[in-house]
């Protein structure tokens, strides 16, 4: 009974570890406003909050998820993006070199 109680616990330690490592390797793709590439192409996660004052290209509704890079499907929240190497980006997200998906 014991052994048994044991290898529960075990069984349910080690799920949830592969669980934390399995999230921190999907994280660790994403591309994050700090980079300093990120900060060149003006990259923002949230296209709402892109400073329209330098970047007067941008106008409301662009993201990623209607730019032709974005290499997710539509329902995609994350998905690589060329101009980071395939890096994830967010489909509510923007940068200078958006272009529109035809
Ligand atoms: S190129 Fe397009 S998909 Fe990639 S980060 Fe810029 S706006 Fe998003």
């Amino acid at each position: 009974m014991n052994s048994r109680r044991n290898f529960i616990v075990s069984s349910i330690s080690a799920a949830s570890l592969l669980g934390l490592s399995i999230k921190s390797f999907a994280g660790s793709d994403n591309v994050s406003e700090g980079d300093s590439f990120a900060q060149a192409l003006g990259y923002k996660s949230d296209a709402s909050k892109v400073d329209r004052s330098k970047y007067a290209k941008y106008v409301a509704g662009q993201a990623c998820v209607n730019c032709s890079y974005f290499q997710g499907k539509s329902t995609d929240t994350w998905a690589p993006c060329p101009m980071f190497s395939g890096k994830l980006v967010d489909a509510k997200g923007w940068c200078i070199t958006y272009l529109k998906k035809t």
